[in-house]
């Protein structure tokens, strides 16, 4: 606006000094004008008022095209300003995961406990690369059965139920291949069928990562991140998820070693029940915590009858075979009860259950007793069978000390071994 009025001066004072210029002309020539001279001024004002619009229009022009190419240029500076903004603060995540790493080798470090070795395994790459979003899954391999077994998992949501306890497609896939794996978008990727994820699982995945923990060359598990958004995982979330179960494969396997070492510690080799070292002890937190709780705890002692006989008659290694056979009916009779099982020593047996009053533990004992003595073990094709006698004892109506518990039991057995054996006794 002001640029028009500023030209509109010029022209106005350049026309005025045309006219200034003719007057002049005229008074010192001071005769009557000639038509040719105010012709040709009027043509040179005209020109000069032209020629002055026509400069300025040009550079009206070329002052908006150099507006219109600098605003390109604050616009592409801007877009590069916001490129490495975003490259920065996703460097800064970066630099983020990895200086994380020394905190999860420390707490990976911390325990050898199985479920410490995968909550941190499993939160670590939950937190650092989905951001405390979608879901992270962990499944451990069955050498045996060659089955996964979900052992922990992290939800965002919690009301999401996995219903895929041993696994699905995407986690047999990783299996199968024995390497990562990445979908970015499910819908796009042809290698597995939408159909038939949909009816494996009820929740929405559209992403997921999933990497193989790997140790010595053989396969102990999976660790998955999943979420019901495309896009959610890249290139750069996959190689850390890697790293990470790298590093923590070797601690799940030290941790599998020492789990089975304790197992073994624990359990008796031939009937796989407890050792009577760790039944007493844990006889005795159940015992305070029952007493804390105002609540019964029944304690059965089980003796083999005349079982040196039975070795005599039959060898060794099918005494073994009994203790076996007997061990199995004391789980698969009991299983309901939940009960505590251990081998006392040679061919005796305890057994704890917590909650029942001493009429119904006289009741499992003595179903128990009825059903080992029907029990046929088949022996050099010939069908054999042993008897047991039972002591039972009460807590706290018998006693509320443990160690008197299992002294009371024991004296019951030896009551019933007194009257005859295959029967049950209580004191
Ligand atoms: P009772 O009815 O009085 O209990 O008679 P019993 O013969 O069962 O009792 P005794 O204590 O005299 O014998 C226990 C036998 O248990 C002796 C031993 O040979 C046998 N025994 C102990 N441990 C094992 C084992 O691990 N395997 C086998 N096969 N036999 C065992
Ligand atoms: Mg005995
Ligand atoms: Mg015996």
């Amino acid at each position: 606006m002001q640029q028009g009025i500023f030209r509109k001066k010029i022209c106005f004072l350049s026309s005025l000094a045309c006219i200034i210029l003719l007057v002049i002309y005229f008074f010192l020539s001071r005769q009557k004008i000639n038509p040719v001279v105010i012709f040709i001024f009027i043509s040179i004002n005209i020109l000069i008022v032209f020629s002055l619009l026509r400069f300025f229009s040009d550079k009206d022009s070329l002052l908006a095209s150099r507006i219109e190419n600098i605003k390109e240029r604050i616009n592409l500076v801007n877009v590069e300003i916001k490129k490495s903004r975003e490259l920065g603060a996703s460097l800064k995540f970066k630099i983020t995961r990895y200086d994380n790493l020394k905190k999860f080798i420390e707490d990976l470090n911390r325990s050898l406990r199985l479920e410490v070795v995968v909550h941190v395994l499993a939160s670590t790459v939950y937190n650092l690369i989905s951001n405390m979003k979608g879901i992270a899954l962990f499944y451990l391999l069955d050498n045996h059965t060659q089955k996964l077994n979900l052992i922990h998992s992290i939800k965002e949501d919690s009301q999401i139920v996995i219903r895929s306890k041993e696994g699905d497609i995407f986690d047999y896939w990783v299996l199968r291949h024995s390497r990562e794996l990445i979908i970015e978008d499910l819908k796009n990727d042809f290698r597995f069928d939408l159909d038939t994820v949909r009816s494996q699982q009820m929740r929405p995945i559209l992403s997921l990562i999933s990497s193989p923990l790997i140790s010595h060359h053989s396969l102990l598990g999976l660790l998955r991140l999943e979420s019901d958004k495309k896009g959610s995982f890249d290139q750069d979330d996959l190689r850390f998820l890697s790293l990470v179960s790298g590093l923590g494969a070797v601690a799940l396997e030290n941790s599998l070693l020492f789990q089975k070492t304790q197992d073994l510690a624990i359990h008796d080799d031939l009937t796989g029940l407890f050792t009577k070292q760790y039944f007493i002890g844990r006889l005795r937190e159940e015992a305070k915590r029952c007493l804390r709780l105002d609540q019964r705890l029944s304690l059965m002692m089980i003796d083999i009858d005349f079982f040196k006989q039975y070795n005599d008659k039959f060898g060794h290694t099918a005494g073994d075979i009994v203790l076996k056979k007997v061990s199995f009916l004391l789980k698969d009779s009991l299983n309901q009860l939940r009960p505590l099982l251990c081998r006392f020593g040679g061919e005796e047996f305890l057994v704890m259950l917590s909650g029942l009053d001493k009429q119904r533990s006289l009741e499992v004992a003595e179903d128990l007793r009825k059903r080992i003595q029907k029990e046929t073990i088949l022996l050099r094709r010939q069908n054999t069978s042993v008897t047991v006698s039972i002591g039972l004892a009460c807590l706290p109506l018998d006693t509320k000390d443990e160690d008197e518990l299992v002294q009371k039991a024991d004296k019951a057995m030896y009551d019933a071994k007194r009257k005859g054996r295959n029967r049950v006794c209580y004191i």
